[in-house]
């Protein structure tokens, strides 16, 4: 079993944000959770380093393309491990592998009888680096997007027969409800399809910055022609002196922003079809992150700042919230304070304490040593399923019903102890055997629950197994009594309550 996850490519022209945070966190996730299966796993990100706004930018500095790509994908580039992000490759679009990949597949398509010369007239956003059809332009001849005038352009272009595969796309997505999740997201993407595709521009002539094409040196190729490129390009050179496309291709799961959705669920698999390529089995747009009602981006100016929140909290604090608070796939709102109240209720109070409380009675009343034997059926019943449940919702990208069902096991681990309340057992010489069963119980939900937990919260969560002493975290040691605890360890909270003490 192979699974292949990337992240969009992150425009280097941008500051690293919450956004770019949030799809590289829920690929991790993903990834992490398939390794957990003991599936071969590659998960990629990294940056898209040419077109007009990288050139415009650099011009504007004085300074090479270049120069600004490599100085600003190294931020990109750091982003990744502060998320605790386990990519396994970061692409840059200026690697050479990179751009000779792009001039095989697209010579490729060319051969194939895809590309004519033509001329192309239209509006166009020089920040979106797109022209915009006209039922896709604000009032006032604006970028919907950015919500900047847009450009009338003309120019002498090589153009990508997209109309060709009407036919194809259209039968693609009948016979693949899957291609494209959530569903609202595949209607979109349909409905755009059933509009009617018009051939678009795979090259541009002006433009120095891009990567150049084989058969005419006046032109580059279109941005995006060469960015989408990069999912496929990556596994030809990621790993030294190996070529992993034949075990990976095609990836597993896209994960994109709606903002891309049209590249990627039309375009892309458009492309592939013209290179004789297979197609993605999942391409999953997730929904905005907002604040005050609008997108976060950079351009508009209400970024909320991933490194700050890390700083403060940590990585596993920022990963939960976000797949917690909005569910993965949906817009939803995220402030500050919501971060801090759930920090609070749910990891330090929910999560933290049902572990210290748990590790902290069997050090009291057993001096730290577990005991052999049956679990509590009543509990049991409870956690019958988890690890099956979760992998499902995992399997098709619902990260927050994931989330949820193990959550609701961490809950009912709370409710456990203060129906058994194991400090009245302790009491009572007589009922040793009551208190060593609740104790055991207990003690296994929590490592059930931790294993799972680990694709969201991987650093807390291997503190606390090393405190269990079970440090075992593959998928099947995530049923209730698939584990075996000895002798715990004392523990550190959690996740603190003065969050700004406890990082060190
Ligand atoms: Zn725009």
């Amino acid at each position: 079993m192979a699974f292949y996850v990337t992240t969009p490519i992150y425009y280097v022209n941008a500051e690293p944000h919450l956004g770019h945070a949030y799809t590289t966190i829920a690929a991790d996730v993903m990834a992490r959770h398939h390794r957990q299966r003991g599936e071969e796993v590659f998960f990629l990100t990294g940056t898209d380093e040419h077109g007009e706004p990288v050139a415009d930018a650099a011009h504007a500095l004085g300074v090479e393309p270049q120069e600004l790509a490599d100085r600003n994908a190294k931020r990109f580039k750091a982003l990744a491990p502060q998320l605790s992000a386990s990519n396994d490759f970061f692409i840059r679009t200026t690697d050479p592998q990179h751009e000779a990949k792009v001039q095989e597949v697209l010579t490729k398509v060319r051969d194939n009888g895809f590309v004519y010369e033509g001329t192309y007239e239209g509006w166009y956003c020089p920040r979106c680096a797109d022209f915009k059809a006209e039922n896709e332009i604000d009032p006032g001849n604006l970028c919907p997007i950015h919500h900047i005038e847009l450009n009338r352009e003309q120019e002498q272009n090589y153009f990508f027969r997209l109309s060709d595969f009407q036919g194809a796309l259209e039968r693609l997505y009948a016979e693949r409800e899957d291609l494209v999740l959530p569903r609202t997201r595949y209607n979109e993407a349909l409905a755009f399809i059933r509009s009617g595709l018009r051939d678009v521009p795979l090259t541009r002539q002006r433009l120095r910055w891009g990567v150049q094409v084989p058969w005419d040196h006046d032109h580059v190729f279109y941005v995006w022609f060469d960015a989408l490129l990069n999912y496929y390009s990556a596994l030809s050179y990621a790993r030294e002196g190996e070529d992993l496309t034949d075990r990976l291709w095609p990836a597993s799961y896209h994960l994109i922003a709606k903002d891309i959705l049209r590249f990627h669920t039309v375009y892309w698999p458009a492309l592939l079809m013209a290179a004789e390529l297979e197609l993605p089995e999942h391409v999953f747009v997730h929904g905005y992150l907002l604040m005050d009602g609008e997108k976060m981006s950079k351009s508009l100016g209400n970024v909320l700042d991933p490194f700050a929140v890390i700083a403060r909290f940590g990585a596993d604090a920022l990963r939960f919230y976000l797949l917690r608070e909005v569910p993965f796939g949906q817009d939803g709102s995220v402030s500050t304070a919501s971060f801090e109240l759930r920090y609070e209720s749910e990891l330090a109070n929910e999560l933290g304490n049902l572990a210290s409380r748990t590790i902290g009675m069997l050090s009291r009343y057993r001096e730290g040593l577990a005991s052999t034997g049956e679990l509590d059926p009543v509990l049991a019943a409870d956690f019958d399923g988890l690890p099956e449940r979760v992998c499902a919702h995992i399997d098709r990208a619902e990260l927050t019903l994931a989330l949820d069902e193990i959550w609701q096991r961490v809950r009912r681990l709370n409710r456990y102890v203060e129906e058994c309340a194991p400090w009245t057992l302790a009491k009572d010489p007589e009922r040793a055997g009551e208190l060593d069963l609740v104790l055991r119980s207990l003690l296994e939900g929590l490592r059930s629950v931790t294993v799972l937990l680990w694709a969201f919260l991987p650093t807390s969560t291997e503190r606390l197994l090393e405190a269990l002493g079970a440090p075992e975290r593959s998928i099947t040691h995530a049923a209730l009594g698939a584990g075996r605890i000895e002798r715990v360890a004392e523990i550190a909270p959690l996740f603190p309550k003065d969050a700004q003490a406890a990082e060190a």
